[in-house]
């Protein structure tokens, strides 16, 4: 393996091993840059698949939930491998999309402190906004990306920003616009749950996503959460899955890795746990979408 599951990435590691995946997995792997951060930072977009058809996985839209993107590039590894060993027919017509650090300007502030953003003007506002880098979650402008896209539930507040404002809110709504998308997973933590009931969606809808909820939550050990706490604030609103499912009226789940009781920033002990969880889970998924089993 290229990805060391037993040691924690910078950006330019995550980057750097994505960049080594491409060049070893040249018939499987594409990426390319689907936006560019405010201090300026690559958005990585991977389409693991020959299809154009597929599902997109998300990670890393919280910066100090700082598991899952290494988790999902080893994910991409393991799918390249086996596709190159034992072949895959589902990656032959269709496509898995990974954007695998939607926010690495936070990324970087949760695990290596304000120090790390370039822009004096950015940095100065960020270390305003919460002090304690280690507990960080917004991006480079101290906004909460999970509550800054334009849905029903959106809900104006200190961290939301105003609808659509952020580069890394405007380049997953580029990625969902291009492609042709049958579902999406936006990975976070912590719980080890599972949300997949949508308030503004009906029943019929909802239906459909406790079947893949629970096909998710037998493939992970992942509990599924109750509809009552989707957004039990009603300060929760505004996120990708809730963009995503009104948008296309498609499958979009949320899964939260990792225990409830870990401090932030998460010990790198759980990249290997959560990988473990959740390595078959974007295959599954495709498969559910395309083939209902
Ligand atoms: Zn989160």
């Amino acid at each position: 393996m290229f990805v060391n599951l037993n040691v924690s990435y910078s950006y330019s590691g995550i980057m750097r091993n994505l960049i080594l995946l491409k060049k070893n997995y040249p018939r499987l792997l594409a990426l390319r840059t689907a936006g560019v951060s405010h201090d300026g930072r690559d958005i990585p977009l991977v389409r693991v698949g020959k299809g154009d058809i597929g599902t997109l996985c998300i990670a890393g839209v919280h910066s100090r939930e700082n598991i899952n993107p290494i988790v999902l590039v080893a994910i991409i590894e393991k799918l390249a491998r086996t596709y190159y060993s034992a072949g895959e027919s589902l990656l032959d017509n269709y496509a898995i999309y990974f954007m695998p650090l939607m926010n690495p300007d936070g990324y970087e502030i949760s695990t290596r402190g304000f120090g790390a953003i370039r822009n004096d003007i950015l940095r100065y506002r960020c270390e305003k906004i919460q002090p304690d880098y280690s507990g960080y979650k917004f991006n480079a402008r101290g906004v909460d990306i999970n509550r800054n896209f334009a849905c029903q539930a959106f809900m104006p507040s200190l961290y939301s920003g105003a609808c659509n404002s952020e580069n890394e809110t405007l380049t997953l709504i580029r990625v969902c616009r291009d492609n042709e998308l049958l579902g999406m997973i936006d990975f976070h933590s912590r719980g080890n749950n599972i949300y997949y009931h949508r308030a503004a969606m009906s029943e019929e809808y909802n239906q459909k996503q406790l079947q893949i909820a629970q096909q998710l939550s037998l493939l992970t050990g992942y509990s599924l959460n109750s509809p009552e706490l989707e957004n039990p604030d009603n300060l929760s609103g505004g996120n990708t899955v809730q963009l995503f499912s009104e948008t296309y009226h498609k499958p979009a789940i949320t899964i939260e890795t990792v225990e409830e009781e870990a401090d932030f920033p998460l010990d790198k002990k759980y990249q290997s746990v959560v990988f473990d969880a959740i390595k078959e889970v974007p295959l599954t998924f495709l498969n559910l979408l395309v083939h209902g089993h």
